[in-house]
């Protein structure tokens, strides 16, 4: 039987340093649980194009398009801000995105119990929490023609374009009432509407698969601003949100909130389902490459390892494992372990993210 594989991206800035405590998780689980990966590794972002000139070798767009699962852990710093826009490391991602077609990125956030006091909200809003966002990822404004910084008149302008076809919608909702089935059956759609056209088809096109093909799905729509203030009120009245590549972006930072730290935020990005029955996946963590802490062993590894806790759940059919390893990361938390994103006003000593790493690794065991 061919083994199940995996390509590893580590990235640059704190990306390699939170990849290195992965790698022991899938050490501990090929030992263990008989869980034999064919893992692979390459570069991309500021590594890669230190290395190649381009923020992604054709050859590991070819590669990740052949694995099983591509785990991610971050690009960009502030060497690479001078680039021409084509060759900055971000777009080596977006690159991934786009040709490996990955519609649907699924950004939980949950919240831990042992979290529920580090929260800058109360803790009867965020204990318990557990919601999904579903962030279209491979259209709208971050990709719309035309786009760019034109000459009019006696000055210039910055252009980007908001564009989504129907089918694009239709696509990412579906990925939404599905998901929603296996949850709490809820949807909450959220756009701009009101000042959008983008949006008055979002809105259309949502409803239409709703009607047609998920009716036992609770759908509400709401506008993407006050979905934001929601957010903050009382997220626990939501279960899935399905919204565009924009408003996902900025929806799913201020759940990162709820739950403590970006640090603890993993993400999955779906396409289409493959000949083995699987989608295209790619997992990665939601924060970036954390320049101000490279470097410096202070990155929390919690997101990148519930990153591949997905991976397992979603890619390799080991939702077991995948619990086991949520559990372990539970336990560790409760222990009162924190790297320093973690810290609370009250301080403490954080621990390094290599000693995070092996804490979760002893936890298995
Ligand atoms: P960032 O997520 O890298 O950092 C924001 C803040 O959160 C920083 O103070 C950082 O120290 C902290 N932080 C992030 N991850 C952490 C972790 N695991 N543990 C502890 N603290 C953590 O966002 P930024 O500063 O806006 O961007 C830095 C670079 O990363 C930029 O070049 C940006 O383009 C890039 N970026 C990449 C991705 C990605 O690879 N998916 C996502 C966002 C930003």
């Amino acid at each position: 039987m061919t083994k199940p594989s995996l390509l590893i991206l580590p990235g640059d800035g704190i990306g390699p340093e939170v990849m290195t405590e992965v790698r022991k998780v899938i050490a501990w689980f090929g030992t263990h649980r008989g869980l034999d990966f064919d893992v692979s590794e390459d570069l991309v972002g500021g590594a890669a194009y230190d290395a190649h000139g381009t923020p992604l070798h054709d050859d590991t767009m070819a590669k990740a398009q052949e694995v099983d699962a591509v785990l991610l852990g971050a690009v960009g710093g502030p060497k690479y801000d001078s680039l021409d826009f084509s060759l900055k490391p971000e777009r080596g991602l977006l690159r991934l995105r786009k040709e490996m077609d990955l519609f649907a990125n699924l950004r939980p956030a949950q919240c831990f119990d042992a979290l529920a006091d580090f929260s800058s909200l109360k803790k009867d809003v965020v204990a318990g929490l557990d919601i999904m966002i579903v962030r279209e990822s491979t259209s709208g404004v971050y990709f719309g023609e035309p786009r760019g910084i034109f000459e009019e008149g006696n000055e210039r302008v910055g252009i980007n374009t908001q564009r989504y076809t129907e089918s694009e919608i239709d696509r990412v909702a579906r990925s939404a009432f599905e998901l929603a089935r296996r949850r709490n059956n809820k949807v909450c759609s959220m756009e701009k509407a009101n000042v959008m056209e983008s949006g008055v088809l979002w809105r259309e096109i949502v409803q239409k698969v709703h009607d047609e093909d998920y009716p036992d799905v609770e759908l509400s729509h709401m506008y993407a601003d006050a979905g934001a203030m929601q957010l903050c009120r009382w997220p626990k009245q939501f279960d899935v949100i399905v919204t565009d590549n924009l408003f996902g972006d900025l929806l799913s930072d201020a759940a990162a909130m709820l739950t403590g730290s970006l640090g603890m935020l993993p993400s999955a990005t779906l396409g289409p389902v493959m000949a083995n029955g699987r989608p295209k996946a790619m997992y990665e963590p939601v924060h970036g490459s954390a320049p101000d802490i490279a470097g410096q062993g202070k990155a929390n590894p919690i997101a990148c390892i519930l990153s591949f806790a997905m991976a397992l759940r979603y890619s390799f059919d080991r939702g077991e494992e995948a619990d086991m390893l949520e559990g372990a990361i539970e336990k560790v938390l409760a222990s009162g372990a924190r790297t320093a994103d973690l810290m609370g006003p009250e301080g403490g000593t954080p621990i390094s993210t290599s000693e995070m790493g092996d804490a979760i690794v002893a936890a298995l065991g």
